[in-house]
């Protein structure tokens, strides 16, 4: 509405995100697109600042965020309780979940219980990664991490481990892109993502983004933006 104050009009912020986490961040031809993207791209439209986008990948983007190197970070990011000690959260944007995937050709692996002596691939910093955690010891497996999506993809799919722990549609939308990989156990409940700043710090960005993403929700953009890279499903 006209009236709605605008918190952060006029304001430019660095925001950091991950370098490959599509549906949410990726690149087409060079340029970086997503739902992580569009969104921020229409909220800051909407609220009249602007953003400098800071392709850094998902650790590297929070501990950029942690010393203030970045105003925010937008990455798939999940809202969790330990994070939220660090980081105040926008309110949340999609509910997500970590599942386990492996290659397609591995007919192995079809439960944790499978994992015994081997080892998985998480990334850096991820809920997949403390999950996989979680559970390493009940089941005997052990745990690599990488920085980058790619690199732990291409451990799965080179043998170096058997199975990768990822957020959900992120798998899913992998998968239907023809990654070569294939989900064979149920989805784990897992936390909805949401826009970060550091605790304390540009509360003005963070009521701004929230005030942008209820208009998203109203206008029917959200949904839009859902519908290019979800319906598309690859
Ligand atoms: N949602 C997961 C997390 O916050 C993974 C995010 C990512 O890899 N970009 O830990």
């Amino acid at each position: 509405a006209a009236d709605t104050p605008k918190a952060a009009e006029g304001e430019s912020f660095s925001v950091g995100t991950d370098t490959t986490f599509a549906p949410f961040e990726f690149r087409q031809d060079g340029e970086l697109v997503g739902i992580d993207m569009d969104l921020l791209n229409s909220i800051a439209e909407e609220e009249g600042f602007t953003v400098d986008i800071r392709s850094l990948g998902f650790d590297a983007a929070l501990q950029a965020l942690q010393s203030n190197q970045v105003d925010g970070v937008i990455a798939g990011m999940s809202i969790t309780e330990e994070r939220q000690k660090t980081f105040d959260f926008s309110d949340p944007y999609f509910e997500s979940g970590i599942q386990m995937a492996v290659a397609e050709n591995n007919d192995e692996i079809s439960g944790y219980d499978d994992l015994a002596g081997k080892r998985v691939a998480v990334k850096t910093g991820t809920e997949g990664q403390t999950f996989a955690e979680s559970i390493k010891d009940e089941y005997g497996f052990s745990v690599v991490a990488f920085a980058q999506s790619a690199q732990m993809y291409d451990d799965v799919k080179s043998g170096g481990s058997v199975a990768v722990f990822d957020d959900y549609p992120v798998l899913s939308y992998g998968i239907k892109s023809g990654n070569g990989l294939k989900t064979v156990t149920e989805k784990e409940a897992g936390s909805s993502y949401g826009f970060a700043v550091n605790k304390g710090t540009n509360p003005e960005l963070l009521a701004a983004f929230n005030t942008g993403l209820a208009e998203l929700k109203d206008n029917g953009e959200y949904d839009e933006i859902m519908d290019r890279y979800l319906e598309a499903g690859a």
